[in-house]
């Protein structure tokens, strides 16, 4: 070939490449403005969760109320004449918080929640309270001094990082391991100060706690910080720190309940699973609006959002409303163990749940060139608010189908949607958690984010990595 032949073809490939990269990328974002159009214009995912958190409420695993959202999610994706809905069966854990619950110091009533899964306190218990900042100095402490008390655990969630959830992290271990440590002092209860970064909130903060196999179970439950602070300078003024508790929570036996799954089947790669899904169980406070109300609408809404569009996916594209993140992740595991027995191939797995606030990005949890996929679509969806798409823990629901244990497919990419975190945890696991407290846009935004983002997976997820 001459060289001016050679030169001429270049250039012609060149142009080939360039010309069809073009109609790509404008194909993705005339549809991906499509999506954004559905979701702003005809969405239906503030009128679902309205009705989730109204008609339904609140839904801890294992009550009636759960049992009620399972019905309440079948019912849903059913009048959307997805391709299958049907339920997975699984087991869950039954903890119950029972009608009593009350803490006073010096005769003044505090705001406390027991912590899911603590044992009650059977009848009224009285002790002085010692306040420690962490797991580490009732260690220091030592059984001198811990025997016999109830332990305070009030070290703050640190406000300087810029992601919340950053500082949930760094203090959630007083939550969930702080009877157990102080248990093994000879604490005879414990009290954690909420956690969030509102400095003076009224709501007391409820979450998971456990115990050690090998430990005396002790009650457990969180303060309000308003009442953390009460309960501080008490303590530090030498007015006095003898604090009575009561509760009567429980745990019942485990209950029978169901993952919610749809689908819509694949055109090209039926046997390809793209997964989204948030969390059906909520704490039983609030109305589990933010957490995990907005993530399941979010989910559901990807498959209604492709269906309003005539969009037919290359990939099945499956929805799964998990149940039981908050105090098992039972959901989560069966649902992995059932892809494993069946060989179910998922190439990605997408989980909202960070509430419903205006979305940022994505994490993805992967290796740098799964990272590297994501990032190519940064243009794309800059437009629309999203710039954040960095290697990060993708969610709890889908977290085990990646595990050792039940990966079929070793290159599944895991991505989390990440909205704005700066107010999650002022409602985060409190009677506030409610649909009055979630913004119609920053929903909607979120259900075109996660739509978008599985529209391109679909499109561009075949052979890349
Ligand atoms: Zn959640």
């Amino acid at each position: 070939m001459k060289l001016t032949t050679l030169i001429t073809t270049f250039i012609l490939l060149s142009v080939g490449v360039t010309f069809g990269q073009q109609n790509l990328a404008s194909t993705d974002s005339a549809m991906i403005r499509d999506i954004f159009d559905v979701a702003l214009v005809n969405g239906e995912s503030y009128e679902n969760l309205r009705s989730l958190c109204k008609d339904v409420g609140a839904r801890l695993s294992g009550s009636p109320e759960a049992e009620k959202a399972v019905r309440w999610g079948q019912a849903l994706l059913s009048t959307y004449e997805f391709d299958s809905v049907y339920l997975q069966k699984i087991t869950v854990p039954f903890w119950e918080r029972g009608d009593v619950e009350s803490a006073t110091l010096n005769g003044v009533e505090l705001e406390l929640s027991a912590l899911g899964g603590s044992v009650g306190t059977d009848g009224k218990l009285t002790a002085e309270v010692i306040e420690v900042d962490g797991l580490d100095e009732v260690a220091a402490l030592g059984k001198d001094k811990i025997q016999g008390k109830i332990v305070f655990y009030n070290r703050p969630m640190d406000p300087r990082p810029i992601s919340t959830f950053e500082s949930y992290g760094g203090c959630v271990d007083q939550r969930y391991a702080g009877a157990s440590i102080a248990s093994q002092y000879g604490a005879i209860a414990v009290l954690v100060r909420s956690m969030t970064l509102l400095e003076d909130d009224h709501f007391p903060h409820t979450g998971s706690m456990g115990y050690k196999p090998d430990v005396t179970k002790i009650p457990a439950a969180a303060l309000s910080t308003s009442s953390a602070n009460t309960l501080s300078e008490s303590i530090k003024s030498g007015k006095g720190a003898q604090v009575s508790l009561e509760m009567n929570c429980r745990t019942n036996p485990d209950v029978e309940s169901f993952n919610v799954i749809a689908e819509i089947k694949g055109s090209q790669h039926p046997e390809k699973l793209i997964a989204v899904g948030g969390h059906l169980d909520s704490w039983d406070l609030g109305e589990g609006a933010h957490d995990d109300g907005a993530g399941i609408v979010h989910s559901v809404e990807v498959l209604r959002i492709m269906k309003a569009l005539n969009y037919q996916p290359k990939h099945t594209i499956r929805v799964v409303l998990f149940m039981n993140e908050e105090n098992g992740n039972m959901g989560g595991k069966s649902y992995a163990r059932y892809a494993k027995e069946a060989n179910e191939n998922h190439v990605a797995a997408l989980e909202s749940d960070r509430g419903g606030f205006s979305p940022r990005g994505f994490t993805v949890k992967g290796d740098s060139n799964q990272v590297k996929f994501i990032q190519s679509f940064k243009q794309l969806l800059e437009p629309y608010g999203l710039h954040y798409f960095e290697n990060g823990y993708a969610g709890v629901d889908i977290s085990p189908l990646a595990t050792a244990d039940n990966m079929v497919n070793p290159k599944i990419l895991m991505m989390g949607l990440v909205p704005d975190s700066q107010r999650y945890f002022d409602f985060h696991h409190t009677d506030d958690d409610i649909f009055e407290n979630v913004n119609k846009r920053e929903l909607e935004l979120g259900c075109a984010s996660l739509t978008a983002m599985i529209y391109l997976l679909d499109n561009h997820l075949n052979g890349q990595l």
